[in-house]
């Protein structure tokens, strides 16, 4: 990284280096740099074991992508092995809000705009697909991962963000409508204890859950379906030898038929062709220490997921069990400290509940997700053989596994396993090659819209 590019990653973050210094009094006495849902589900210690010399299919990522795509293959009777460089789970799928929503980023026009009127309303309707298929999956397999159909309020930042929501709530096609009502300024406090927004739109079928949870339920369901999951095995190398994969690892050499690339946000130097398709965004979140449910009652009465409108969005929650509000968003380009990243994330949280301003931080922690060039989440088979799926632009709780399943479907020549998104071409840039040196700008200048009502 050029010292030009690294000095504009920092830069924004010196001030909050400095607050965090003066700030301790910010941190709860038991504060942790980690997920808060690694309390309820702690890392998971899986018994110490070496690759085999063969097995059918090996994965790559031990998120809910490469699990949900290990089980079914495994219970359609393969060979599987899942590989992970660090802890089983230890990537965004144990870091993430556990919002769960019917997210295809663009919006039908402009899917319209590039993919034609059918493909368009395909698209967005696999987005229905996943939210429908999570809820099933979760209640089929009885993971108990606190999933509840909350419903969500997307909170407009200025007044005319919210007119702009409306607009686009009301142009749905009625083919792939998500129900939705809207609540106005006036109404607003039924939903959120603030006064900072200009009301906003509630999605009553999006939904809530524990991450670590669900992600323990699934890799309980792939081992008890006799998946070898391999944690703390980075995959250093993989090379296509005709009729089979070689696959160097930090624990030994194994062979495989098929490959699966399941690494998302931390698609790294294995698969250079996938890297340079994605683009690794920080997303970060902070866990307020226990505060009485008489407060947390107040700033989010029904237990809703909240989101805002803005384009570097935060979105907030409570626990599980009502008693800490969790907040996230995008506050630095590329994953830092998050001590330092906690500083920024409790200014903006008091800007919108002003009674949290003396509330400590019991947990902060971040991680990589993984945008692509035209935010749609790509699966299906590279030319050298691999198979992938991985882009969920933020919104992977119900994308990640329901694709995860959707491409295993495929490779068994299952025909549920077609999509929407089959065949769309995974797109780059020229001269990109992985590294996001346009973020900070990138960010910055979203930052600038998100203030100026009149683009909107
Ligand atoms: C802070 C945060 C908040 C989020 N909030 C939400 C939300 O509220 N709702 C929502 O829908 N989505 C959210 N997301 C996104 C969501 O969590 C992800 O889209 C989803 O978990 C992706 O799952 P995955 O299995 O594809 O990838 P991951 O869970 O990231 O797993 C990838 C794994 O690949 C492993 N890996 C990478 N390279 C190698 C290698 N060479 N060898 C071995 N292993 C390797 C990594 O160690 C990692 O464990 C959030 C993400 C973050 C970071």
């Amino acid at each position: 990284m050029s010292p030009l590019i690294a000095a504009a990653h920092r830069q924004p973050l010196l001030i909050d280096i400095v607050l965090t210094l003066m700030n301790s009094s910010l941190f709860a006495a038991d504060y942790k740099s980690e997920p808060y849902w690694w309390l309820a589900a702690p890392r998971p210690t899986l018994p110490h074991s070496l690759p085999p010399a063969a097995c059918d299919v090996a994965i790559i990522g031990s998120g809910y992508t490469g699990l949900a795509a290990a089980l079914e293959l495994a219970r359609a009777g393969r060979q599987v092995l899942v590989l992970d460089g660090e802890d089983a789970g230890w990537g965004c799928s144990t870091r993430n809000g556990g919002q769960v929503s019917s997210s295809i980023k663009p919006s039908y026009d402009e899917l319209e705009a590039h993919h034609g009127a059918a493909s368009a309303l395909a698209i967005r309707r696999e987005g229905l697909n996943a939210l429908e298929w999570i809820e099933d999956f979760i209640r089929r397999e009885r993971i108990d991962c606190n999933f509840s159909k909350v419903g969500r309020f997307h909170a407009a930042h200025h007044g005319a963000a919210f007119k702009a929501l409306v607009r686009e709530a009301k142009l749905q096609p009625k083919e792939v409508e998500v129900e939705y009502h809207v609540i106005s300024r006036s109404e607003q406090h039924t939903e959120i204890g603030s006064d900072l927004y200009h009301g906003g739109i509630l999605y009553p079928a999006h939904a809530s859950l524990h991450p670590g949870l669900f992600h323990q339920g699934l890799l309980d369901r792939v081992l008890q379906a006799g998946v070898q999951v391999i944690a703390k095995c980075r995959v250093h190398a993989l090379f296509n030898e005709r009729g089979h994969f070689r696959i160097e690892t930090a624990l030994g050499v194994t062979q495989a038929r098929e490959v699966i690339i399941a690494s998302n946000g931390y698609t790294g130097s294995v698969t250079p062709s996938l890297r340079r398709r994605i683009i690794p965004i920080g997303s970060h979140i902070i866990a307020t220490e226990l505060l009485p449910e008489a407060v947390t009652n107040r700033l989010i009465p029904k237990n809703r997921v909240i989101s805002d409108s803005r384009k570097v969005v935060f979105y907030f929650r409570l626990s599980e069990d009502r008693r800490r509000v969790l907040f996230g968003g995008r506050v630095a380009a590329s994953e830092t400290n998050p001590d330092i990243s906690a500083v920024p994330l409790h200014r903006h949280m008091t800007r919108i509940f002003p009674e949290l301003s003396t509330t400590r931080i019991s947990h902060s922690w971040g991680g990589l997700v993984a945008y692509t060039f035209d935010t749609l989440p790509h699966l299906g088979r590279h030319s050298d053989g691999i198979h992938y799926c991985m882009g969920y632009c933020g919104s992977g709780v119900s994308l990640a596994p329901y694709f995860g399943t959707r491409l295993a479907q495929q490779l068994l020549g299952r025909p549920e396993g077609r999509t929407a998104l089959d065949g769309l071409q995974f797109g780059t840039r020229p001269l990109y090659s992985g590294n996001p040196w346009f973020l900070p700008w990138t960010i910055a200048y979203y930052r600038l819209r998100d203030r100026l009502p009149m683009v909107w």
